[in-house]
């Protein structure tokens, strides 16, 4: 039987090339060059003027926030529907996530939402721009400004979509990105900072470098408490060589997006939108079932594709319902969103005939279940 996976990454020659020089040479006074390259080419490809590589997404974020000075009693808001990664890195500087509703369009932060939920206590607020698609940017960075307030855009899963002619993470005082296996682009795991605000940056610098600032030239003399999350020589070299491929990845995401939005054209489901004006790079092409189906329907419905080897996931749970916080539940576009996701593999080997076995099941278990 055919076997569809959920993800994969695409590695090639040129990947496995850099990571032996990297190996063989990149020691000593070599030692950054593979990382320094990363991050050159990594800023240049965002149009952002600072960028530091990371172990981790989740890593660049505890960074972003710790630099904001993140303290107990204060509040950031977040939308419900992400990944946890967004969110523990707040619950670990011991402040406290406000969840807010997503958009029915967008399935990304309702600005409306963000702005009814800001207090006195609001330090921060992180977007999210889940499966490509993009957040609603002109109204957050117009609340933003009004309430003076920092924006993170965690893009982890938008490298590559842009919002009117700017890429996504480029926008908000932080950006941040990951390159975990199932992301668009891979160093085995790791992430990238970026910044467009000089000061902000210069902290979140000497917080990533335990709190050693680079203006004081005493080796070994810390002026803070700080973090490490740096990324290796060795994974920077997988990054230098996917960024050199980056347009052939992102338009392969696109291309097995629009062949399933083609193939499903007369199924009774929507797929991820593309705001008017900019460019989605479909992370992971999601369908939203009708609306006869329950949470039930939908998990025996991803059980049925798994028994035909085809890797379909369950949309994202809204974070709050997760046992250590308390279900909002306002966010009523966020319970009924993750009731009927799901997400459908998009690797890039996938041809043709694997959309149209995977489309040819997902139709006929639509008819089983509805
Ligand atoms: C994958 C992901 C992360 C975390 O990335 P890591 O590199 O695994 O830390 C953060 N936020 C979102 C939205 C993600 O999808």
């Amino acid at each position: 039987m055919r076997k569809v996976l959920a993800a994969k990454p695409s590695i090639t020659d040129r990947e496995i090339e850099y990571v032996n020089d990297a190996i063989r040479h990149g020691w000593g006074e070599h030692c950054y060059e593979y990382l320094n390259r990363f991050e050159n080419e990594f800023k240049a490809y965002q149009d952002s003027p600072y960028g530091l590589a990371t172990s981790s997404c989740t890593g660049a974020l505890h960074i972003a926030l710790a630099s904001l000075g993140l303290e107990a009693l204060d509040e950031v808001i977040v939308p419900d529907i992400t990944w946890i990664a967004s969110i523990s890195p707040i619950v670990q500087l011991g402040a406290t996530p406000i969840f807010v509703d997503v958009e029915e369009t967008s399935w990304c932060i309702d600005p409306k939402s963000v702005e009814a939920a800001i207090t006195p206590q609001t330090k921060a607020i992180i977007v999210v721009h889940v499966y490509g698609n993009l957040v609603d940017m002109a109204e957050i960075m117009r609340i933003a400004k009004k309430h003076n307030l920092p924006v993170i855009e965690d893009a982890a899963e938008a490298l590559g979509s842009e919002y009117k002619g700017k890429k996504a993470g480029s926008i908000g005082d932080f950006g941040v990105f990951s390159f975990h296996g199932t992301k668009t682009m891979t160093t085995g795991e790791g992430g990238m900072l970026v910044s467009n605000n000089k000061a902000l940056f210069d902290q979140a610098s000497i917080i990533a470098n335990h709190g050693r600032d680079p203006a004081v030239p005493k080796l070994f003399w810390c002026e803070q408490v700080g973090l490490k999350y740096k990324m290796s020589n060795l994974q920077a070299a997988i990054g230098v060589a996917q960024l050199e491929r980056i347009d052939e990845l992102v338009d392969n995401k696109r291309w097995i997006f629009e062949h399933y939005k083609e193939y499903l054209r007369h199924a009774d489901t929507r797929m991820n939108p593309e705001r008017e004006g900019c460019k989605n790079s479909y992370w992971m092409p999601t369908i939203i079932l009708p609306a006869s189906f329950t949470l039930e329907k939908r998990d025996a419905f991803i059980q049925a594709m798994l028994s035909k080897n085809i890797q379909v996931r369950p949309f994202f749970y809204p974070v709050s319902s997760f046992p250590m916080f308390s279900p909002v539940l306002d966010n009523k576009v966020s319970l009924s969103l993750y009731q009927r996701g799901i997400n459908l593999p998009s690797y890039f080997d996938m041809d043709e005939l694997d959309i149209e076995y995977v489309v040819s099941h997902l139709k006929e278990q639509i008819s089983v279940f509805r």
